[in-house]
């Protein structure tokens, strides 16, 4: 009777803690696409995008939406609190204002709880324990360029001692206003960082900072840690094998180690690459399942039982990635054949007042990338790698450029074609089929270092395959 009351309930707590772990990720996972805010769905938006969405949740009772200050360009930025309960969580995104994965996650969390549903119950699990704070767009200015840095060019994650731009003297008052339990510092990472040196992109990287250059571990960042485990486990299923372990070496003037250091247990998300998901709309999705599984572990304090030393298992950030890797072709130099590998990235070009932009490709390596990995590949064996050329017959502008055939130029060895016009139709810039060069400009297509990758790959003499601005092209 003893035993069996012993193995019941010993059952009923397992199950408990199961269906803690799992069942709050997959809920979030499946459910998130109700909730996901429908007005914003690419990389770039602005703050004027973003704050009719704050002061609507004013509309709710569930939320106190409370401007904190001003950015230097005048940008009122807003703390969105919800919950009553007595552990406060402090949540900020987009310190770096061309990260915006996060702030589009947590509009999403912000529309979670605001609607009734048959989730309820799990609104109330949190809502009750939790005291919580989201600065979304901590960097507005920075935002509305698309960019890095503030207005001031100064890097808000570098200014967490000296304070000079507002923007991290709000975020520094709020948190010794709350003196916050537990912090989410939240971005995007370069989306050529790899969950090890694996093929795979690190989707997600997590770091608890370190708040001295000894990297010890108190109380504080222990729990950052346990949340960290309990977080990989949540997402694996969705992202196997692309969750990274951030560099932990103490930055004295980050935002992050300073928050572990004055008490906050903090937790650093990047957002980094997915195959297939260049404006990050599954990455998106990753995060509220984050923000929510990480905010109910919180509540629940079931990170407590997660075992920290497999931290030490999530694979470190490395950089083993391009965006197009193109293996084994030969490229002929005074008369000798060379077989090498050709590592290709597409930077992004802003344009349209940084709503929109286009790829500027990049030749970013030649030789052996037998160990790195391209987000698309592909094995030239025998191919003669020969640089494109310019299409003599200058075009009028980019829409007399899209009336081009591009097949048949391509075959005959027409990757670049001059433009007069380069400014008028710019939106059809992105769409093109060839790369495009001012007119009378010097751009010489080479197979070099820093240029723009326009090539073909021939088998005997046959062109078999095309890279216009760093696209390859079946011909
Ligand atoms: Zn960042």
């Amino acid at each position: 009777m003893k035993f069996s009351f012993l193995f019941f309930s010993l059952l009923l707590s397992l199950t408990d803690l199961f269906s803690q772990v799992t069942s709050v990720p997959l809920t979030a996972y499946q459910s998130h696409e109700q909730y996901q805010e429908a007005s914003i769905t690419h990389r770039r938006f602005k703050h004027s995008d973003l704050e009719p969405l704050l002061l609507k949740l004013r509309d709710n009772p569930t939320f106190t939406v409370t401007p904190l200050g001003k950015s230097i360009e005048d940008r009122t930025i807003y703390d969105v609190s919800f919950g009553t309960g007595e552990t406060t969580v402090l949540l900020w995104s987009q310190m770096h204002g061309d990260e915006t994965t996060a702030t589009m996650a947590g509009l999403d969390l912000f529309n979670f709880f605001a609607q009734s549903d048959e989730l309820d119950p799990l609104r109330k699990q949190i809502l009750d324990k939790l005291n919580i704070h989201f600065v979304p767009m901590l960097n507005p200015d920075g935002a509305e360029q698309f960019q890095r840095q503030n207005a001031l060019d100064i890097d808000l994650n570098r200014d967490a001692l000296r304070l000079q731009s507002p923007e991290s003297q709000i975020l520094k008052h709020l948190r010794d206003s709350l003196q916050a339990d537990f912090g989410f510092n939240l971005h995007d990472q370069s989306v050529y960082y790899t969950a090890g040196t694996n093929p795979k992109p690190a989707t997600i990287s997590f770091l608890a900072p370190a708040y001295n250059y000894e990297k010890e571990v108190n109380e504080v960042r222990n729990q950052a840690l346990q949340l960290i485990v309990l977080l990989n486990d949540a997402i694996q299923s969705f992202i196997p094998g692309q969750v990274g372990r951030y560099n932990d070496d103490f930055e004295p003037r980050a935002f992050g180690d300073n928050m572990q250091k004055w008490g906050t247990s903090t937790v650093l998300i990047e957002s980094g690459g997915d195959k297939n998901d260049p404006e990050k709309q599954q990455i998106r999705k990753v995060n509220f399942v984050l923000l929510l599984t990480g905010l109910h572990a919180i509540a629940k304090e079931i990170y407590r039982k997660a075992p920290v030393e497999n931290y030490l298992d999530i694979p470190e950030n490395e950089r083993y990635l391009y965006d197009l890797i193109i293996r084994n072709v030969q490229r002929e130099m005074n008369g000798q054949l060379y077989t090498i590998d050709v590592g290709i990235n597409r930077p992004e070009i802003d344009w349209d007042d940084y709503r929109q932009f286009y790829h500027l490709s990049r030749i970013q390596y030649i030789g052996d990338l037998s160990i790195y990995y391209g987000y698309q590949e592909l094995d030239g064996d025998d191919l003669l790698i020969v640089p494109g050329k310019v299409y003599p017959k200058v075009q009028q502008d980019f829409q007399a450029v899209a009336k081009l055939k591009p097949k048949r130029l391509l075959k005959q060895g027409y990757t670049i074609v001059q433009v007069k016009d380069m400014k008028s139709n710019e939106h059809l810039r992105s769409t093109l089929q060839f790369d495009v060069i001012p007119e009378g400009s010097e751009l010489e297509p080479e197979i070099l270092l820093g240029k723009r990758a326009n090539f073909l790959l021939k088998k005997r003499k046959k062109p078999k395959f095309a890279v216009v601005n760093g696209v390859l092209v079946e011909l």
